[in-house]
């Protein structure tokens, strides 16, 4: 069976928090891998009811600068000095970075770590600089971003299991061959002859498809958002405003309802994902929802802790 991703949605609101959303965060689990997708203020107390072990996190993807989407990261990165963190941890943002790290959230650092009775070993941080192309990729998975429109460098990220050749171990069992050192070649897909029986390997074998999961946020519509969401299984999107604000989402750089369920649509994405809602919807988040509906029939409206495996 093939390991599930996982998604806890720790915060699911905008720029300004209301009691049911918190500002932005989203966390994904897959095998070895915990990695935290922006990191808004309140994010590690988000972290604590959710239950996953953010001292377990590998890598954090920041789409862009903006305080809803950061602020909470010298909370985050003091508990996890607190908590004996002894990872090296990567921060991937777009270009300036660097910049942004050293001169909003090192001051905290250098204060939180320096007076800290219960000092622990100060963990490595690597801010690095992405904006179009493959971030990070090994034999198993891969994560990409391109540059979105959002008036200062802003990245969405896309995370995709790669295609895999795995065995159908049903068939094998049926076939009720010896043990033997050959069934690891049939696995490459070779024709052994085995206890006097020819076997394909090929046959024994199944394809599995590619999982994507793509996250945009902070942008207005663009073309770079629709490639970079192409065939995902799920597309999580910000859709900060209703269709009949169209003029102020564009003038502050967000997605409507439509613009977000356009995207889905043209990427021939399976699911659609809606977050990041102005706080004019908090108690009507079906009016986003409808409307997105009726270009996107298979669209979702997250609270803060919900879950999602695929
Ligand atoms: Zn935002
Ligand atoms: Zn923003």
């Amino acid at each position: 069976m093939a390991e599930k991703i996982k998604l806890t949605f720790l915060g699911t609101g905008s720029a300004i928090p209301t009691a049911r959303r918190n500002h932005l965060a989203m966390l994904l689990q897959y095998k070895a891998e915990t990695i935290l997708i922006d990191c808004g203020a309140g994010t590690q107390r988000q972290f604590r009811k959710a239950k996953p072990n953010p001292c377990k996190m590998t890598k954090i993807l920041i789409s862009h600068w903006h305080g809803d989407h950061i602020l909470g990261l010298p909370g985050l990165l003091q508990t996890l000095n607190l908590n004996g963190y002894n990872d090296d941890l990567t921060i991937y943002g777009p270009k300036g970075s660097k910049t942004e790290f050293k001169e909003k959230i090192s001051p905290y650092l250098n204060f939180y770590w320096n007076i800290s009775k219960r000092q622990r070993n100060q963990f490595n941080i690597v801010v690095k600089e992405v904006n179009e192309g493959i971030v990070f990729e090994d034999d198993d998975f891969s994560i990409e971003s391109s540059e979105m429109d959002h008036g200062c460098p802003t990245i969405a990220y896309s995370f995709t299991v790669k295609e895999k050749n795995r065995l159908d171990k049903t068939k094998l069992a049926k076939l009720k061959l010896p043990n033997s050192p050959l069934i690891g070649e049939l696995i490459k897909g070779k024709t052994m002859k085995i206890d006097g029986k020819k076997i394909d390997g090929k046959k024994l074998m199944y394809t599995e498809p590619q999982k994507k999961i793509t996250f945009i946020l902070d942008t207005k519509i663009n073309d770079n958002a629709i490639n970079l969401a192409k065939e995902s299984n799920i597309l999580i999107s910000e859709a900060t405003h209703s269709e009949n604000e169209q003029e102020i989402a564009e003038k502050y750089g967000h997605l409507t309802s439509v613009d977000a369920a356009k995207i889905a649509k043209k990427a021939k994405a399976k699911k659609l994902v809606l977050i990041h809602l102005s706080q004019r919807y908090d108690e009507i988040p079906k009016i986003i929802l409808n409307e997105a509906k009726k270009a996107f029939p298979n669209v979702i409206i997250p609270e803060d802790l919900d879950k999602l495996e695929f």
